[in-house]
């Protein structure tokens, strides 16, 4: 013993050089398809199905079944990615809303409270988003949320659930309840819950408004869960499964060759546009290999590295917004710049946005774009495009509504672009 001690003592002659990791050798754990199926399918005991619709507004908690949630993403990846351990929401109850299933009348648009048009561009591209408002109509969120009873009409203000908000919109406008602003009202009523920047007589930025809105709906489906799930888990709400995608980035070391690969979550891609003349260009540098100044914790010291991001999970949406308000000179200045932008917008041909060509191509269709109107980045005014069911174009200008042509949509310089997947032909 004494002599292991002495041993250690002189860890020179122990370890001679310094040990360098290098990734093992990893063999795939046996698949679970078989094994686990998730519990809200038709053949599963409706009491059963009940009680976990009760447990969560959006969906269901399960035990995730690793290549069934992430079948879109191709082998080698899917061994360096941390799957989340439970599920809040099945992805497959949305493979059959992906498009319209029926065609249905324009609806309305949204009175303009003051400087509120970032708002009102907004839900108007979240309303003709198939997949978000089909699901949210055909399983009424309202009746098994969580946050607050809907058939007491009190509601509380500490309690704003953006779902319940969203869902008062999206139905009333189905159902043509309502032609003025009332629909509107719980939500800007709440407005400050969304985000505590927002107010109706102050122009936002649209974007920002994009991503406390979905943020907060967000919280209403983890709402109870919080403290349950890891982190990974939590990026499994009915929200995420719309509109979350995940970017790989690869930092590979050039003394020790080791590569740091971390997967990130993303609402949306916002790519700079300087330089650029088209989305396929911005896209281009947007996932350049660039070399960069790195900590690298094997070496443990400063190196050279390489850096460069993919996207490993396409969203079922996928909205890109275009820098277009940079700083210059301590201002912020407005790029207004034509970027050319196409109707159909195929995975495949940006090579470097998938790094394994196993993965299976997606064809993305433009339906919603939002537009900043005016020239400087602090005042303007937001407008939206979208693509109705029956694929007829219109321009939202606050309660104005007007029908347009696909070719006056691809002329404009939006701000946000989106994209929904298509159903593959296979
Ligand atoms: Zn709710
Ligand atoms: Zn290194």
């Amino acid at each position: 013993m004494n002599n292991l001690f002495d041993s250690l003592k002189n860890q020179k002659i122990l370890l001679p050089r310094t040990i360098v990791f290098r990734e093992a050798n990893y063999k795939k754990p046996p698949k679970l398809t078989d094994i686990l199926q998730p519990i809200n399918i038709n053949n599963q005991n409706s009491n059963e199905r009940q009680s976990f619709e009760i447990l969560n507004n959006s969906g269901i908690l399960q035990e995730t079944n690793q290549s069934k949630s992430n079948s879109k993403s191709n082998s080698k990846e899917e061994e360096n990615f941390q799957f989340p351990k439970r599920r809040l929401f099945n992805p497959n109850l949305l493979s059959s809303e992906i498009e319209w299933n029926s065609v249905f009348k324009i609806g309305n648009g949204f009175h303009n409270h003051g400087k509120t048009s970032y708002i009102n561009s907004i839900l108007q591209c979240f309303i003709y988003t198939p997949s978000f408002t089909q699901y949210i109509l055909q399983e009424p969120h309202p009746s098994t949320c969580q946050i607050h009873n809907r058939t007491s009409n009190d509601f509380n203000q500490n309690f704003f659930c953006a779902i319940c908000a969203f869902f008062d919109i999206v139905f009333q406008i189905r159902n043509q309840v309502n032609q003025d602003e009332k629909d509107l009202l719980f939500l800007l009523k709440n407005l400050k819950l969304i985000g505590q920047q927002f107010n109706l007589n102050q122009e936002q930025d649209a974007h920002e408004f994009y991503i406390q809105f979905l943020q907060k709906m967000i919280e209403s489906c983890l709402f109870g869960f919080e403290r349950l799930l890891d982190i990974r888990s939590q990026e499994t709400t009915l929200i995420h499964s719309i509109f979350g995608g995940y970017f790989k980035n690869n930092i590979i070391c050039s003394r020790c060759h080791f590569n740091n690969k971390v997967f990130e979550l993303f609402l949306d891609l916002s790519i700079n546009i300087f330089g650029s003349k088209s989305l396929e260009d911005c896209l281009l540098s947007f996932t350049k290999q660039e070399k960069i100044q790195y900590y690298c914790s094997f070496c443990r010291q400063q190196v050279l590295a390489t850096k460069q991001l993919s996207i490993s999970h396409f969203p079922l949406i996928l909205v890109i917004t275009l820098k277009r308000y940079n700083f210059f000179q301590k201002q912020v200045v407005k790029n207004n710049s034509f970027i050319k932008f196409p109707e159909v917008f195929n995975s495949n041909n940006f090579s470097t946005i998938i790094p394994e060509s196993s993965q299976k191509p997606i064809n993305y269709l433009l339906y919603a774009l939002v537009i900043h109107q005016g020239d400087s980045a602090n005042t303007g005014h937001y407008i939206s495009y979208v693509r109705n069911s029956n694929n007829i174009w219109y321009k939202f200008d606050d309660e104005k509504i007007q029908q347009v042509s696909l070719k006056t949509v691809l002329k404009e310089k939006p701000y946000m672009i989106f994209y929904r997947q298509q159903k593959s032909k296979d």
